[in-house]
């Protein structure tokens, strides 16, 4: 079957007084029916940037300037503002690391709550009810007389839980989750990925996650893919990439102690060298300042995806150099 979301050669770029920022570069990604897709990397390699320019969330000095975005057959990119604003928060729906971006302080959850589901059918009772009923499956206790209260009546953890319940509540195919856990300390971590998963079975949506904890990709993902400095850099199934990465980038992100990153929800190691400047054009492969491995290659020519297993691909030239050798 044809993936939910195919994203191809999506390139994108920030103008800046500094000059061009570009953010995303010959972005290649899918994300099939009913399963969750792990983004991770560093700060400021992409991450969030891919998940805005799905949602069709972009700032101003945003220019997506080649690629494109099937979504269900059809192009986002070349969709109308309109359809694109329908999509939100009917088929598409979104949790921010910040519950507070999506929350309305003035507004009671309740009225929020009933909003969000104007696509849905059903009079304004029936979708309070169903509201509740998220709110308890979420883990808010008492919803019957706690949907009343406004969001500053709630923990942090809490008004994530709300978000996730909102965002679920439209029943989305696809639902994007930017470091959801982010401002939660490790416990609430733990509670809110169970708890994403579950209802991401339940609904049987798509979820594209973006994280810097290892761990709760490893709990939650099918598939990973790694970005560095604005391109994936490798893709694949997560047990593939955890056991057995192709790229040398990802290796350094897993090195320290690899049997650790199943279990625990540690945040990406700091690998040594400099992230290299996203302004102007850049010869060669985008990790070579900083990759132990690089050759002469490396800095004239940027690698193309090189399939390494039934299920991955990686963009380093090791790959070929390998199969020049086998041959
Ligand atoms: P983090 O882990 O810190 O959230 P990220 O992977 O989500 O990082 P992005 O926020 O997508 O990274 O940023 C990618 C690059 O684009 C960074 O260099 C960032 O500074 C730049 N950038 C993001 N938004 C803008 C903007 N509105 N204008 C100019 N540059 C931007
Ligand atoms: Fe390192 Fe070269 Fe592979 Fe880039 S292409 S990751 S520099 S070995
Ligand atoms: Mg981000």
């Amino acid at each position: 079957a044809r993936p939910l979301l195919e994203i191809r050669d999506l390139n994108l770029d920030f103008g800046t007084p500094r000059g061009c920022i570009h953010a995303l570069r010959n972005v290649s990604l899918d994300v099939p029916a009913a399963q969750v897709i792990g983004i991770v990397g560093e700060s400021g390699s992409g991450k969030s940037t891919l998940a805005y320019t799905v949602m069709g969330l972009l700032p101003e000095n945003a220019d997506v300037t080649a690629g494109s975005i099937l979504f269900e057959g059809k192009d986002l990119l070349k969709m109308p503002a309109q359809a694109r604003r329908s999509l939100r928060g009917d088929r598409l729906s979104m949790i921010f690391q910040d519950p507070m971006t999506a929350l309305n302080p003035v507004r009671t959850i309740e009225g929020q709550m009933i909003d969000i589901q104007h696509h849905e059918q059903g009079t304004r009772g029936e979708k309070r009810a169903r509201a509740i009923d998220m709110l308890r499956r979420v883990g808010i206790s008492d919803p019957r007389n706690r949907i009343g209260a406004y969001p500053h009546h709630f923990s942090g953890g809490m008004r994530q839980r709300i978000c996730i319940a909102m965002a679920l509540l439209v029943k989305p195919v696809l639902l994007i989750a930017d470091e959801p856990t982010t401002a939660l300390d490790a416990t609430l971590e733990v509670q809110i990925i169970h708890l994403l998963k579950d209802l991401q079975r339940e609904i049987g949506c798509s979820v594209l996650f973006v994280s810097h904890h290892l761990g709760a990709v490893a709990e939650l993902c099918d598939r990973v893919a790694v970005m560095y400095a604005g391109e994936v850099v490798e893709q694949g199934a997560v047990r593939d990439i955890f056991h057995n990465p192709g790229h040398p980038y990802t290796r350094a992100l897993l090195e320290c102690d690899p049997g650790r990153i199943r279990k625990s929800t540690r945040t990406l190691p700091t690998i040594p060298g400099e992230v290299p400047s996203l302004l102007g054009s850049k010869k060669g492969c985008i990790f070579h300042t900083r990759c132990p491995q690089a050759f002469n290659r490396c800095l004239q020519e940027n690698p193309v995806e090189y399939r390494i297993g039934v299920d991955q691909v990686a963009r380093c030239h090791l790959h070929d150099e390998e199969r020049l050798v086998s041959a």
